[in-house]
């Protein structure tokens, strides 16, 4: 029988939604959404640090550029299927 996510519903073998709280990181193999890679994948600066801690809506700049660079090197990197 075929797995679907609970949480974003795709089908087994098929990538998350992105940021899906099951996704897998391709870095580390934690789950994504608590994993410690991203300051360290996009080498974030301080402000930036900063700006994660202290802002929350991330349709708005400046999360919204670290979470397109976020996006990007997911990508890159090859993104973790639901299985
Ligand atoms: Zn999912
Ligand atoms: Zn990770």
């Amino acid at each position: 029988m075929l797995k679907i996510c609970t949480h974003c519903a795709c089908p087994e073998g098929q990538l998350h939604e992105l940021f899906c709280a099951e996704e897998r990181c391709p870095f580390c193999g934690q789950l994504l959404v608590s994993c410690g890679c991203m300051p360290k994948v996009l080498m974030l600066t301080a402000q930036e640090q900063y700006a994660i801690n202290a802002y929350s809506d991330d349709e708005l700049e400046p999360l919204k550029s670290i979470k397109a660079r976020w996006r990007q090197a997911l990508n890159d990197k090859g993104r973790v299927p639901f299985s």
